[in-house]
């Protein structure tokens, strides 16, 4: 009779250590992906003066990439701004 509670006991911690063991597998993995996540959404993050929202996707014309407002790079041609993801697409712009 004490032996079935042992065994029930062992069983019961068992099952304890392997959830929280996976538990902790989940959240590394988890925060990982959450953390990659995270610094692609990161950089620039400064509020624009309130005109337009930041963080607007404009369309970069050299290489098609979508830039947030906020941190691209800002052209003025022919009395608009274009929107590039670098510098290195801003200048092809210029040169093509
Ligand atoms: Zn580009």
């Amino acid at each position: 009779m004490i032996r079935a509670v042992l065994y029930l006991f062992i069983a019961i911690i068992l099952i304890t250590f392997l959830r929280s063991v996976i538990g902790l597998i989940a959240k590394a993995f988890g925060g990982l992906m959450a953390e990659e996540s995270q610094s692609a959404a990161a950089g620039g993050g400064s509020k624009g003066e309130g005109s337009t929202p930041a963080g607007e996707l404009k369309r970069d014309p050299v290489c098609g990439t979508y830039v947030p407002e906020s941190t691209s790079v800002k052209q003025l041609v022919g009395g608009r701004v274009v929107h590039f993801c670098s510098e290195e697409c801003r200048s092809k712009y210029q040169s093509g």
